[in-house]
C-alpha cells in the first residue's frame, strides 16, 4: 500500500492513490540499475563544449541559418545554428538512429506589414521504434538546441557575430538527451521513444509549436513528453531537480515520482503542478492536450537564489556547469524512459506490478459552485482495464456512477477521454459546497487498483486564490 498526495489549483489534487495490487508477480533482477551506470560525464562534458564552441562561432542563435531570405538589405547571417543541427545528426546517426529533419520557417517583421527576413530552421528527430505490444505508443524526449544572449549589451545590433554559448541554456539539456539516446539505442523497448531537438525556442517556442501543429492524429499515440531545459548548473550541492506539469500531466509527475522512489539517483526531486509555467517547449504540447513535463534545475526563471546568473548572456559558458549533476539528471531521464516505455515484454516489471491505474485527475478542483460548469474526471491506465467511476458524499452516499468495459474508449491504456459531469445531488440540485470523494477503480483479469481523490466544492471562484500554490514533493 502506498500513499501520495500533491495539490495545486490549475492542476489537480493528485490521487491519494491507494491501490490494492492483487496478483503481484515476483520481480526479476532489476535490469535498469546497471544501465544507469553507463552514462558518461566525460561524454556529457564533450557535448556541452562542442555545442557551446560550435565550430568557433560560440553561438547557436536561431536566425544564424543557411536558408535566410533578407528583405531589409541587412547582411545575411552565417550558419551557426545549422552547424549545431549537423552535429546532432552526426551523433545520432553514429548511435544507429534514423534521423529526420523537420524544416519550418519564421518571418521577422520590422512592423506589422514590413518583412525584415525569413529564416528556415530545423527540428532534428530520431526515433527508437518499440518492439512490444505498446509499440504504437510514443514517449517524446525533447530539448531545444538554439541559444541566445539577449541579456548582454548590444545583442539586438550584433547577434550575427556576438557569442551566445548557451552552455546551460540549453547545451546541457541536449547533451543529457544525447547520452540517453546513446544508451537506449541497442535496447529492446516495448513502446517507442522519440528524441526531438527543437530550434526557435528562445524566440517564442517556434520549433515545438511547428512540431505540435504538424503532429495531427498522432497526438493520441503520445504517451507524454519529457522536456529538458537548463539541467547543468547546481550551486548548493542539494542536487535538486524540478519537474513541472499541468493538470493533464499529473500522471506523468506521478510516474516520475515512482521512478525517483524506485532507483537511487542521488537527486532531490521537486514536483510542481503549474499550468501557468509556459517557459519552455513543454507548453506547446499542453496546447494540444498532450501530457508534458518540464525537467529543469529551477522550476522557472528567477525562482530562487540558485537561478543561473549567466542566463541568456555571453557568460553562459561550459566552465560553470557541473557534469556530475548533468549525468545524475541523465540517469533520472534514462530510468524514466525505461519505466515509461518499458524494456521489452517481461524484462521490466514496472507498470503491471503497480496495477492498471496510474493516476486520477479532476478539474477544476476546487470546483466553483456559483459558476456551475462541467467537472472533468480523467485518469491514466497503463493497460486496458474495466473501469468504475463513482462520486460519494463524505457519508458514503453515492451521487453518481459510471461503468466502462475493458477496451472501450474509457477502458483503454493511456489517458482516458474527459468524463464530464455537472455536480448535482439526487434531486438534481447543484451539490452544496463541501468535500466529496471521486473514486476510480480499474480491473483486469489479474490485477486491480483504486484511486480516490477529494473534490472540494466552494461557493464561488472568488474563494479560490488561497489554493493557487505548488507543493514540494519528496527528498532523497
Ligand atoms: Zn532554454
Amino acid at each position: 500500500m502506498r500513499r501520495f498526495s500533491l495539490c495545486g489549483l490549475l492542476g489537480t489534487l493528485l490521487a491519494l492513490v491507494a491501490w490494492s495490487a492483487s496478483g503481484r508477480t515476483p520481480l526479476p533482477p532489476d535490469p535498469v540499475e546497471p544501465l544507469l551506470e553507463t552514462l558518461s560525464a566525460k561524454r556529457w562534458q564533450q557535448h556541452v563544449f562542442r555545442l557551446s564552441e560550435n565550430r568557433g562561432t560560440w553561438s547557436r542563435f536561431t536566425f544564424r541559418v543557411r536558408e535566410a531570405t533578407i528583405y531589409d538589405g541587412a547582411p545575411p547571417p552565417d550558419d551557426a545554428l545549422d552547424q549545431a543541427a549537423d552535429y546532432l545528426v552526426r551523433e545520432l546517426q553514429a548511435y544507429g538512429y534514423q534521423v529526420v529533419e523537420q524544416v519550418f520557417s519564421h518571418t521577422r517583421y520590422a512592423d506589422l506589414s514590413t518583412k525584415q527576413a525569413e529564416y528556415r530552421m530545423r527540428n532534428v528527430i530520431a526515433e527508437k521504434p518499440g518492439r512490444g505490444p505498446h509499440r504504437d505508443r510514443i514517449l517524446l524526449l525533447t530539448a531545444h538546441y538554439d541559444s541566445i544572449a539577449s541579456n548582454s549589451e548590444g545583442w539586438e545590433e550584433t547577434w550575427r557575430t556576438m557569442i551566445a554559448p548557451g552552455a546551460n541554456d540549453n547545451a546541457s539539456g541536449v547533451a543529457t538527451l544525447l547520452e540517453v539516446a546513446r544508451v537506449l539505442a541497442p535496447l529492446p523497448l516495448d513502446a517507442t521513444v522519440r528524441f526531438v531537438f527543437f530550434a526557435g525556442e528562445e524566440i517564442g517556442l517556434f520549433g515545438s509549436q511547428a512540431y505540435a501543429e504538424r503532429i495531427g492524429t498522432e497526438a493520441s499515440s503520445l504517451l507524454g513528453v519529457l522536456n529538458l531545459d537548463m539541467v547543468g548548473q547546481e550551486q548548493d550541492g542539494n542536487f535538486d531537480l524540478h519537474a513541472v506539469g499541468d493538470w493533464r500531466s499529473a500522471w506523468l509527475l506521478e510516474a516520475l515520482e515512482e521512478v525517483h522512489r524506485r532507483w537511487s539517483l542521488g537527486l532531490r526531486l521537486v514536483l510542481h503542478q503549474d499550468s501557468e509555467n509556459r517557459f519552455s517547449d513543454h507548453a506547446s504540447f499542453w496546447e494540444i492536450g498532450v501530457p508534458a513535463v518540464l525537467i529543469s534545475e529551477e522550476p522557472m526563471p528567477h525562482a530562487s537564489s540558485e537561478w543561473d546568473p549567466t542566463y541568456h548572456t555571453v557568460a553562459d559558458l561550459p566552465n560553470h556547469l557541473n557534469p556530475s549533476y548533468g549525468v545524475a539528471v541523465g540517469r533520472f531521464v534514462l530510468a524514466a524512459a525505461l519505466f515509461l516505455a518499458g524494456l521489452e515484454e517481461g524484462s521490466l516489471p514496472a507498470p503491471s506490478a503497480m496495477g492498471p491505474l496510474l493516476a486520477v485527475g479532476i478539474y477544476p478542483n476546487p470546483y466553483p459552485r456559483q459558476e456551475g460548469g462541467q467537472l472533468t474526471i480523467q485518469y491514466q491506465l497503463n493497460q486496458d482495464a474495466a473501469v468504475g467511476v463513482a462520486v460519494y458524499d463524505l457519508h458514503g452516499g453515492l451521487l453518481a456512477q459510471w461503468e466502462f468495459p475493458e477496451g472501450s474508449p474509457f477502458g483503454r491504456q493511456g489517458l482516458s477521454p474527459p468524463l464530464l459531469w455537472r455536480p448535482r445531488d439526487s434531486t438534481g440540485s447543484p451539490l452544496a459546497a463541501g468535500s466529496y470523494v471521486v473514486s476510480v477503480e480499474a480491473k483486469t483479469q489479474t490485477t486491480s487498483a483504486r484511486g480516490t481523490i477529494r473534490l472540494l466544492i466552494v461557493p464561488s471562484v472568488r474563494l479560490l486564490a488561497p489554493y493557487r500554490r505548488s507543493r514540494v514533493g519528496v527528498g532523497p
